[in-house]
């Protein structure tokens, strides 16, 4: 599983931060992104890509882009 933020959809609520605080991150400036580590990884951890699937179900703006 790979996972993104669509930052012209993304509203910065901060649900995705909360819930899954080790993928998403609020950074300094405001922008609500996956953290370095994460950009363009696998996630192979099933307990990571369950938290990030809740995230992308509580996001409101739909900003949050998987793939399998
Ligand atoms: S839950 Fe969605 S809208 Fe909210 S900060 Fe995360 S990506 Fe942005």
């Amino acid at each position: 599983m790979k996972v993104s933020i669509d930052k012209t959809k993304c509203a910065v609520c901060g649900s995705c931060v909360a819930i899954c605080p080790e993928v998403f991150e609020m950074r300094d400036d405001g922008v609500v992104d996956v953290k370095p580590e994460y950009q363009g990884v696998d996630i192979t951890d099933p307990q990571i890509q369950e938290k990030v699937r809740q995230a992308f179900d509580a996001c409101p703006a739909m900003a949050i882009v998987i793939e399998e």
